[in-house]
């Protein structure tokens, strides 16, 4: 038997208030060691998930800006990815609405509702706003398919659903903000796409693992074998139905660091 590991960033693998993964490091490296594929699944954008893929020392396939577009190197363990879109280094399979079209529609939402989408602040907003450093925050207004944004009035947020809807546009609450992005696009989707990449790949005995804190993770949790739910740093837990559900103990890298060494050691005991 074979593990896959989907895992969320922002509030699983990385802490909600710091961004460290230092306390996740003994598993990292248990799955460095036994070569698990861990699928970095996020908000976040390419260019913030190709620092911190480096940061961790992993070359990886990753999915980008809630499942708008999936990334695998090219040359990833040997295997052919004709069926993507060919990037320079990597295969590229897309799901999300280019970002120039998210933005044509904030703009025209911009008169009627209190919207502050990322495309609207500067760097240093973005930095004071995430509590990101300046040059990560460079790093999150690089987008390429979903716009996230704080609402000023949080009882206008089903009129704006209402309305992005008829552009093909729909919202979704991730950890700090709300996010716009394409009505095709989401964790879950990208998440079945490479399964099945996957699987015909490593054949039909894996597992598949997905770790996340929030309702933007839900879909990823749906489509996999063992779904983890992160408590928010306040310990509360986001609202998740699945009868197998596991809930680490801790928020962030602390809750994900043990509940992963729990997955990988029950792991090695049947491989035995
Ligand atoms: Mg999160």
């Amino acid at each position: 038997m074979k593990l896959v590991i989907f895992s969320d960033l922002d509030g699983s693998l990385l802490n909600y208030d710091d961004y460290s993964f230092e306390e996740a490091r003994p598993a990292l490296e248990k799955i460095r060691r036994w070569e698990i594929p861990l699928i970095l699944t996020t908000s976040k954008t390419r260019a913030e998930v190709e620092i911190i893929l480096g940061e961790m020392g992993f070359e990886e396939p990753f999915i980008i800006e809630n499942g708008a577009a999936l990334f695998f190197p090219a040359g990833y363990r040997g295997w052919d990815m004709a069926n993507g879109i060919a990037m320079k280094s990597y295969g590229v399979m897309q799901l999300g609405m280019p970002y120039a079209e998210i933005r044509t529609f904030v703009k025209r939402m911009t008169p009627r509702f209190k919207i502050r989408g990322f495309g609207d602040c500067s760097v240093q907003e973005i930095a004071d706003m995430t509590g990101l450093p300046y040059d990560k925050a460079v790093l999150a207004k690089e987008r390429e398919f979903t716009e996230p944004f704080l609402l000023g009035e949080e009882k206008d947020i089903e009129d704006l659903k209402y309305l992005a809807s008829k552009d093909k546009i729909k919202i979704v609450r991730g950890g700090m903000f709300y996010h716009f992005m394409g009505i095709h696009q989401d964790k879950g989707e990208a998440v079945k796409i490479t399964k099945s990449i996957f699987r015909r790949r490593i054949g039909e005995e894996v597992r598949f693992v997905g770790i996340g804190d929030s309702a933007n993770d839900i879909p990823m949790l749906e489509h996999v074998d063992i779904p983890v739910l992160i408590p928010h740093a306040d310990g509360r837990f986001e609202h998740v139905d699945l009868p197998n559900l596991t809930r680490a103990g801790s928020p962030g890298s602390k809750g994900w660091n043990e509940v992963v060494e729990g997955i990988l050691d029950d792991f090695e005991r049947r491989c035995d």
